[in-house]
């Protein structure tokens, strides 16, 4: 990435396919490799994140997390991480609107958190004259989903 700018676009990124739950370029990656990534996207992304333009404080429980972002085939049921982007602890969150479900259900989180994150992205979304992507539910639990990172297959 060279240069950066914010874009809400992002959180209208709908959820991910079960089949491809757990399976991404982080996992297949050295720690060290995945540290060194984001520490690249804070820098470049000077701490802001790319969905909101908050600018994360960088204190415990507060830093620019990084996002990998999906690109889909839907017809071949292929899905491409090519870009990343640095989001705030929110912004992810919602983007990863199932595993915030996940965590709400184990009570890890409460529902006021849940309830506020939901509704903080819903209103950046509506703001920006933006609507949430759904997949149906065919392409959500489908099990032949590939996902490919730098023209390898993860799975
Ligand atoms: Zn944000
Ligand atoms: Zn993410």
């Amino acid at each position: 990435m060279n240069r950066f700018t914010v874009n809400p676009e992002i959180l209208t990124q709908h959820v991910i396919p079960c089949a491809l739950h757990g399976i991404n370029p982080r996992t297949s990656m050295k720690p060290y490799d995945w540290t060194k990534l984001k520490k690249k996207y804070q820098q470049v992304q000077n701490m802001v994140c790319g969905a909101c333009g908050t600018k994360v404080s960088h204190t415990p429980g507060d830093y620019l997390e990084l996002h990998e972002e999906f690109q889909y085939d839907y017809e071949n049921k292929k899905a491409y991480v090519e870009t990343f982007v640095g989001l705030c602890k929110k912004c992810h969150l919602y983007i990863h609107s199932g595993y915030l479900t996940q965590l709400k259900l184990e009570g890890k989180i409460s529902k006021e958190d849940f309830d506020m994150i939901m509704m903080r992205g819903d209103k950046i979304l509506r703001d920006n004259d933006l609507v949430a992507q759904h997949l149906s539910g065919e392409l959500l639990w489908a099990k032949d989903w590939e996902l490919y990172y730098q023209g390898k297959k993860l799975n």
